[in-house]
């Protein structure tokens, strides 16, 4: 697995980046043992990047893969919405103590949509740039589904790291087309800042055009690594064959045969919480039912705010 060094930081990570939200319970709900063990599977062929958040609640699973992995041949980022100190010493020490780590790698903001945003959240980066001085955390960013987010990313003088969401089609920026995000990132790029990108797939919506659309990711080479949701070994390798530009066509129709999508049970109650999560229109109560659209990204951001657990990518 190609290996590359994000941006000015100096950490060097595997081009796939295992995306760990589709273990949990919104998703695939696998045992701690189960997640575990994919993420030891993926480190043995040669995926040494793991993205998580404390959102996801599922530190557990990587806390359990360390005990196989060495702590310093793996490379964590986490996301926080934590925007004043006691939230971000909050959600620092809890990533340390579930992870069972005594440093992150990456520390990011999570969900920044402008620099107005990161202004909101100045107080916990500064909290997070003591704890990099102090040698807790090795380099600061942000992620965001805005091409705003990742010109105020630019801005900063304490990011170092965008995880934009990016794809071939575009699908899923809040405020543009791919086109203003390729130059968004080109920009961040030059001024020295790591890319790793989201949603390649567009949320599931690529899966049937899997191979061009990673290759059209991998071959921009203003992306430095791309964090995929995983949730078994037939995924694992076949992303592997896929960033190797050896893809496994058995496997790929296997896979195309599955698509994901947003399921929502019946017993939903119609409170509305998953439409005013969504940042993408794409979630709507109609008749006391939420029911989703095409706008969909399978984020599974919705699910984390339902009162019933009705909600899951599967
Ligand atoms: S409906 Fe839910 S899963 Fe789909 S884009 Fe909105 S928040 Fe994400
Ligand atoms: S949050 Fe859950 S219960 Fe509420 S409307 Fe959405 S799916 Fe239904």
């Amino acid at each position: 697995m190609e290996k590359r060094t994000l941006g000015h930081t100096g950490i060097e990570v595997s081009r796939l980046c295992f995306g760990s939200l589709t273990m949990t319970k919104m998703q695939r709900n696998l045992s701690i043992k189960e997640g575990a063990a994919l993420l030891v599977d993926a480190y043995k062929k040669g995926v040494n990047f793991v993205d998580t958040a404390q959102y996801y609640e599922n530190y557990a699973y990587i806390r359990k893969a360390l005990e196989t992995i060495p702590r310093e041949d793996y490379i964590i980022a986490t996301k926080s919405y934590a925007y004043d100190t006691i939230t971000a010493k909050a959600a620092f020490e809890e990533a340390l103590e579930q992870l069972g780590t005594d440093y992150i790698d990456l520390f990011l903001l999570h969900e920044q949509e402008s620099e107005h945003t990161l202004r909101g959240h100045e107080e916990a980066l500064l909290y997070f740039a003591e704890q990099k001085k102090a040698g807790k955390i090795r380099a600061l960013g942000l992620s965001t589904h805005f091409v705003a987010g990742v010109l105020g990313g630019i801005n900063h003088p304490l990011i170092e790291v965008i995880h934009p969401i990016y794809n071939e089609k575009g699908i899923g920026i809040a405020d543009g087309t791919r086109e203003m995000m390729d130059s968004a990132i080109e920009k961040a790029k030059a001024a020295g800042i790591g890319i790793y990108g989201m949603k390649a797939l567009g949320g599931g919506h690529l899966i049937p055009t899997a191979r061009e659309s990673i290759s059209f990711v991998l071959v921009n080479p203003n992306i430095d690594a791309v964090a995929i949701g995983m949730q078994s070994v037939d995924e694992i390798d076949a992303n592997i064959a896929l960033f190797s530009g050896e893809p496994r066509e058995d496997l790929h129709d296997r896979l195309r045969k599955q698509p994901r999508h947003l399921s929502i049970d019946d017993y939903c109650i119609g409170c509305g919480n998953c439409e005013k999560r969504c940042n993408h229109n794409a979630i709507h109560v109609i008749d006391g039912q939420a029911v989703v659209n095409e706008n969909c990204i399978l984020c599974g951001y919705c699910a984390f705010t339902c009162p019933e657990f009705c909600i899951k990518v599967i």
